[in-house]
């Protein structure tokens, strides 16, 4: 199976629906909300947006990016794990409108290629030098699923160069 950044949602979300549901991740972590998540879990909670984002979310930021995901109880500073503020004995509270990050995340094998997925569709904004330095560095440690290497992301190789050299900052597009 290759699933790579042109994969249709439809058939992520298929993919992503092989979870056990063994609630392991979300003692550990939360998944990140795409765009329209919000809406559907406020309407969810019959509370106006900002309700739930002041209640229920946290913002962090990934790929110079701001992005919300559910609060995490996290205890301890130095080792920022914690579970999601909607997991409980039963499992996920918003199950039918949890965010699309969750949605398509499993423990499964390929789970961490659905979720470079989900980061290339919805998080990485390769219009931002920074944004693609930073994804650079994760490529790192992680091989990128097909067409997610810098080279589809960002064709043309001069620019690419002076992106990771930084001779290109955001700032000077900005200005642009
Ligand atoms: S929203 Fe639900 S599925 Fe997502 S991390 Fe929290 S408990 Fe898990």
């Amino acid at each position: 199976m290759i699933i790579s950044k042109k994969t249709p949602k439809k058939e992520i979300l298929r993919l992503g629906s092989h979870c056990e549901k063994s609630n392991h991740c979300c003692s550990f972590t939360s998944g990140f909300l795409a765009p329209d998540d919000l809406t559907r879990i406020a309407q969810f909670f019959g509370m106006k947006k900002q309700e739930v984002k002041e209640k229920y979310l946290e913002e962090v930021e990934i790929f110079n990016k701001k992005a919300l995901r559910p609060k995490r109880d996290i205890k301890d500073k130095d080792r920022p794990y914690g579970a999601c503020v909607f997991l409980d004995e039963k499992g996920c509270k918003i199950h039918d409108v949890k965010p699309l990050h969750c949605k398509v995340y499993t423990c499964k094998p390929f789970g961490f290629q659905l979720t470079q997925w989900f980061y290339l569709n919805y998080l990485l904004d390769t219009d931002d030098p920074e944004a693609i330095r930073q994804y650079a560095q994760f490529l790192q440690t992680n091989d990128p699923i097909p067409g997610g290497h810098l080279e589809e992301l960002v064709p043309d190789k001069e620019k690419l160069d002076k992106i990771l050299d930084y001779s290109i900052l955001k700032q000077e597009r900005e200005e642009e």
